[in-house]
């Protein structure tokens, strides 16, 4: 089964002379369990294809389905508890809050929703993350990699269809960037999470089973088991 589908997709900013057609008919599907990175130049249209399969932004056509819920026939009261319940957002810029301890940052989803924590998956996903040693450190005590990796385990820790990650390991060097796309990887390979996540680096989509790559806004190319050298 598909945790998230895109049909004939299509998204146009403004009106008249300052139209903009970002997405042109984008049809995608990314199994349940898998990882799929979304690649193209700047403009090219992943930014807002990530906002759309997300519920963050609605397409002006086509469909988009999460667990098969179609998000275009949903009143945005309903959208926004899909939001919070069903998805899980990575942002290239960490957005933690700066005066909560990490563990509390990874918590803080669940508490917005009104949710316990499932203690098993907490075990689960705080083992993955592998910083028992800093979870009562504040984000500005964390290196930029760990702070990455606490926003990945507050994605997780809902428990999503879908993880979404705009550009992870853009504010990253190298190192650091390879240990969130591993945390990544390892959500995916243990607990059997489903990630989308926008990378304009071959290495950083290496890690991902499919690989789309847009184009003024239409997959111009499809890679499945991509490596660093294929996806380039
Ligand atoms: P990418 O993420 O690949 O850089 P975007 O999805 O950000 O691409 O943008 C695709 C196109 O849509 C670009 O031409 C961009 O300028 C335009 N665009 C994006 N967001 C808006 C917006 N809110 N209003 C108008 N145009 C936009
Ligand atoms: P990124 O593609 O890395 O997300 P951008 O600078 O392209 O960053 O876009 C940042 C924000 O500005 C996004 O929310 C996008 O929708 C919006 N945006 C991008 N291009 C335009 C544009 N031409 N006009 C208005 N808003 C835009």
């Amino acid at each position: 089964t598909n945790a998230v589908t895109a049909t004939e997709l299509t998204k146009t900013y403004g009106t008249g002379d300052t139209r903009v057609s970002a997405l042109r008919g984008v049809s995608l599907a990314v199994p349940s369990g898998q990882f799929l990175a979304i690649m193209g130049p700047s403009g090219s249209g992943k930014s807002t294809l990530l906002h759309c399969l997300a519920g963050l932004d609605r397409a002006t056509s086509g469909q988009v389905r999460i667990n098969d819920e179609e998000l275009g026939g949903l009143r945005d009261g309903r959208l926004t508890r899909l939001r919070r319940d069903a998805v899980g957002f990575v942002f290239q810029s960490f957005n933690l809050l700066p005066t909560l301890s990490a563990a509390e940052n990874i918590l803080l989803p669940l508490r917005l929703a009104g949710r316990r924590p499932d203690r098993e998956w907490l075990d689960r996903v705080i083992d993955l993350l592998g910083l028992a040693d800093r979870m009562h450190h504040r984000p500005n005590q964390l290196s930029g990699g760990q702070q990455q990796r606490v926003a990945v385990a507050r994605a997780l820790i809902t428990r999503p269809a879908v993880v979404f990650a705009d550009e992870p390991t853009g504010n990253l060097d190298s190192r650091s960037g390879a240990e969130v796309l591993s945390l990544l990887r390892a959500s995916v390979r243990e607990l059997g999470q489903t990630v989308v996540m926008v990378t304009h680096d071959p290495k950083a989509a290496s890690y991902a089973d499919q690989v789309v790559f847009l184009a003024d806004g239409v997959i111009v190319d499809r890679l499945t088991h991509p490596t660093p050298e294929t996806v380039l």
